[in-house]
């Protein structure tokens, strides 16, 4: 079976590749230079072309950037779609974030109704941002859950880079559920929705110099950025990355993940604090870096925090979501690799 996974050098989409190709599928995977083909090709060395294989799509947001990638020989029959801009130091929120994300998805989903029929399935990574109500804070007592959609405004997401990201996935999110509402596709939708991904990076791929965002919050505790006080967190709610490519796989092949999306995220919740607590207990080497044990910050709110809803993913799509500490300690392990590298 040929699978079409966009964005593969990415932290989730590297993952997942490694679970495909574990699996026996063929896939063939968009990047948006030739180097980081190369830099996939020797990670994944022990397969060969007819099982991975590279298009180059340098920007999702062009048009028809989709047009030739969804044209293969065996055709595709699923498309696992993870391209998408995550991060926060942009100019132009609009054109850094917001329409790769939209007009990205729209692209794809367009390029496979007018080239590509015999794809069956299409998974999204969506994100908690597609779920979550931002104006609502801490909401302590609420349960979030699939039923919640981010009721955001295109002039909340125009007013700062953070609720540019969140508005980018919620907006993309809700232009593929119209998509295939109105356009009536061959195929059917699976949306993923994963709070904050933790988890190793692959060395050969992956710097740290240009980690992806949501490692950055444990490298920082690593690299000393808690020292003298552990930060607050907004999101209390995480999820391992090797969860998040599982739960992308099985939405991809089981009938019953069709025309629903799923809330992938960890059964506990984590502050900075149990993350320092964790680096100490498991890395002594990283002692002078770390706050000593009477540096305040990084606890749960005072008030609580809201609740989530994971069970429709264990149900249909098997997760068994790992737990925090062997998360940050598979996490660091993978930044001494490639720091030693
Ligand atoms: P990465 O930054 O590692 O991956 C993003 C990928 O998208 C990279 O391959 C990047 O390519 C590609 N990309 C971004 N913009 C464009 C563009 N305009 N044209 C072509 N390719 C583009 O982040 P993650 O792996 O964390 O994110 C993957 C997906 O998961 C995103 O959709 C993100 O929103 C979602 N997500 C992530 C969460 C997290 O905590 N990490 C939480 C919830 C959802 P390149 O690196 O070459 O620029």
């Amino acid at each position: 079976t040929r699978i079409l996974l966009t964005g593969g050098s990415g932290f989730i989409a590297a993952h997942v590749l490694g679970l495909l190709l574990k699996q026996g599928y063929s896939v063939v995977t968009t990047v948006r230079n030739q180097k980081k083909a190369d830099q996939i090709k020797s990670v994944f060395s022990k397969y060969g072309k007819d099982q991975l294989d590279f298009t180059i799509v340098e920007d999702i947001a062009q048009p028809d950037a989709f047009k030739n990638a969804v044209i293969s020989t065996p055709p595709f029959e699923a498309v696992i779609h993870t391209a998408s801009p995550f991060q926060f130091n942009v100019t132009d929120i609009q054109k850094d974030l917001l329409d790769p994300a939209i007009i990205g998805t729209t692209n794809m989903l367009k390029a496979i109704k007018d080239g590509a029929p015999t794809v069956k399935r299409v998974v999204i990574t969506s994100s908690f941002a597609a779920i979550y109500d931002p104006s609502k804070g801490d909401r302590p007592g609420y349960t979030y859950s699939e039923i919640d959609f981010n009721p955001m405004t295109l002039e909340d997401a125009l007013s700062h880079p953070a609720n540019g990201y969140t508005g980018s996935k919620a907006f993309a999110e809700k232009a593929a559920w119209d998509f295939v509402e109105k356009e009536k596709p061959n195929f059917s939708l699976s949306i993923i929705c994963p709070t904050l991904v933790f988890g190793p990076i692959i060395p050969a791929l992956h710097l740290l110099s240009s980690l992806n965002t949501s490692n950055q919050l444990i490298y920082g505790i690593t690299a000393g950025a808690a020292k003298t006080r552990i930060p607050d967190m907004g999101g209390h709610c995480w999820v391992d990355v090797r969860d998040v490519a599982y739960a992308h796989v099985q939405a991809m092949s089981l009938p019953t993940a069709a025309n629903k999306r799923f809330f992938t995220t960890a059964n506990e919740q984590y502050n900075n604090k149990t993350v320092v607590e964790i680096i100490r207990k498991n890395f002594p080497e990283y002692k002078d870096v770390l706050p000593g044990g009477e540096v305040e910050g990084g606890r749960f709110p005072v008030g609580g925090t809201f609740g989530t809803n994971n069970e429709r993913s264990k149900e249909v799509l098997g997760v068994e979501y790992h737990g925090l500490e062997k998360t940050v300690v598979d996490t660091v392990n993978s930044f001494s690799a490639v720091s030693q590298k």
